[in-house]
């Protein structure tokens, strides 16, 4: 790593000790960016790097709940509200054991790059809790969101910030949070994305991130002169952004033959669709574990501890979690053939995996991959403020363009010779932006 680089990552490291994944997250971007930032000594002098890794402001409270049995339950709850400079803060929350301020720091820096690859008017933020709501009745999980939305509602509003779901934080918990915040408020508004049809919501947000990573997927591959039809896909996961991507690929002629989830993965080289993403859904809803039993269901092959990188596929899309694939899974992919690697979940590659595939093979980064779910819920936002709901169509055809876009950009940023760096493309185009504004709004 070049010296001046490493001063700055020590600095940021010695300020935010133990904050792993936060500063995994700042690296990637500054590697990428830094000649831009150096070439632009007015960035420099106004410190907008230094100013973009400390996030405006940090949030965090005591959640207290009562569970089914009458015991005083206590969480940790968080919102980071990261930048400021393109629109109100968004991104989602996450509610998981494994919630960390590191990891919901290294998603709100993200989520500011992200947003600005959407060309939508967005700042970054992200949330959530060390709350899992898995194998919580729904009563219990009512509880916990009206008590984490108590406090957060004093931090949030339709101009201010805009939270939306994330890992564990699907449809019925943001009716739960929306619900909690009316009745405190008193004001029925456009304060969180994912919202339900009938009461905000925007059609097609629930399948948005998975539709718009296969959609960024059609385009690389147009790039390789290749298509979606007749190609094989391994998935990881089977949760909000998953399914989306399964629907998507199955309808464009591909076939998806794993999907996983923390217990080990499922091959099925029939490939996964129809009646069995109905019933993996089914499961799903009922809070119930589904890889093993769709194993046992349509006679598949179930690997308990394993992931599904190790299958012989043309494309993989991790879709579960940061850090899901290491170097050893990506040296494994490439060996067996694997051209692709479109990450839908954030940081879903180790460094040095996103290093490896780099070199190897046609690889994009979740924040442009998956910028498709922040950008329908910035459709979900300007619908709210029209008192609109647009059709179907109108907005998978908007969702279609933004990727679309999104993917330009990556190339304009990114393209070294007849390869495209996509890293350095999402990071750059990302970053000029959100600087930019900065220098406008001077020193804040
Ligand atoms: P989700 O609905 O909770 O689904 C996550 C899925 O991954 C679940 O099937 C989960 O299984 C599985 N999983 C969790 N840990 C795993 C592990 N270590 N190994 C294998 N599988 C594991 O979450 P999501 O909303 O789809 O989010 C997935 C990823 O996409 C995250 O990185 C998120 O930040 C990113 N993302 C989401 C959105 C969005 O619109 N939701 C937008 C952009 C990016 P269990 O349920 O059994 O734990």
């Amino acid at each position: 790593m070049r010296s001046d680089i490493n001063e700055f990552m020590m600095a940021l490291q010695a300020k935010t000790p133990g904050e792993n994944e936060f500063h995994q997250a700042v690296q990637e971007v500054v590697e990428s960016i830094w000649d831009v930032y150096i070439k632009n000594p007015r960035y420099k002098k106004a410190k907008i790097l230094e100013r973009m890794v400390e996030p405006e402001r940090v949030i965090m409270f005591r959640v207290p709940w009562i569970d089914d049995q009458g015991e005083v339950q206590i969480n940790r709850g968080y919102r980071v509200e990261f930048n400021s400079a393109l629109g109100p803060y968004k991104g989602g929350l996450r509610f998981h054991p494994t919630v960390t301020l590191s990891i919901l720091k290294f998603l709100g820096f993200e989520q500011t790059f992200k947003n600005s690859l959407t060309t939508l008017p967005m700042g970054g933020g992200k949330g959530g809790s060390d709350f899992s709501p898995k194998g919580k009745s729904d009563n219990e999980i009512m509880r916990f969101c009206q008590s984490f939305m108590t406090e957060l509602q004093r931090h949030i509003g339709p101009n201010t910030d805009v939270p939306a779901g994330d890992i564990g934080v699907g449809g019925r918990e943001i009716g739960y949070l929306f619900g909690q915040y009316k009745r405190i408020r008193n004001e029925f508004t456009g304060v969180l994305t994912g919202k339900g049809l009938a009461w905000g919501g925007s059609l097609i947000r629930p399948e948005a991130t998975g539709y718009g990573a296969v959609y960024f997927v059609q385009h690389m591959l147009e790039l390789l002169g290749k298509k979606i039809v007749g190609q094989t896909f391994a998935v990881s996961g089977f949760g909000n952004v998953a399914w989306g991507a399964i629907m998507k690929i199955n309808e464009l002629g591909g076939k998806v033959v794993t999907i996983s989830g923390p217990d080990g993965y499922i091959y099925d080289p029939a490939g996964i669709s129809g009646e069995k993403v109905d019933y993996l859904l089914e499961l799903r809803a009922s809070n119930n574990d589904i890889v093993e039993p769709y194993a046992d269901e349509f006679d598949a092959t179930f690997f308990p501890g394993r992931k599904p990188w190790e299958q012989k596929v043309d494309i993989a899309l991790p879709c579960a979690t940061e850090n899901e694939l290491d170097v050893g899974d990506a040296s494994l992919l490439v060996l067996n053939g694997c051209f692709l690697l479109a990450e839908v979940s954030n940081m879903g590659c180790t460094a040095e995996a996103a290093e490896f595939l780099m070199e190897k093979i046609s690889y994009a980064p979740g924040k442009a991959v998956n910028a498709g779910g922040v950008a329908v819920s910035g459709l979900e936002m300007t619908q709210n403020s029209q008192r609109l709901n647009w059709t179907r169509e109108e907005v998978d055809a908007r969702l279609h363009l933004i990727m679309r876009e999104i993917h330009d950009t990556c190339v304009r940023f990114g393209r070294n010779g007849d390869r495209i760096n996509y890293v350095k493309g999402a990071n750059v185009g990302g970053f000029v932006k959100v600087a930019d504004a900065m220098l406008a709004q001077g020193v804040v």
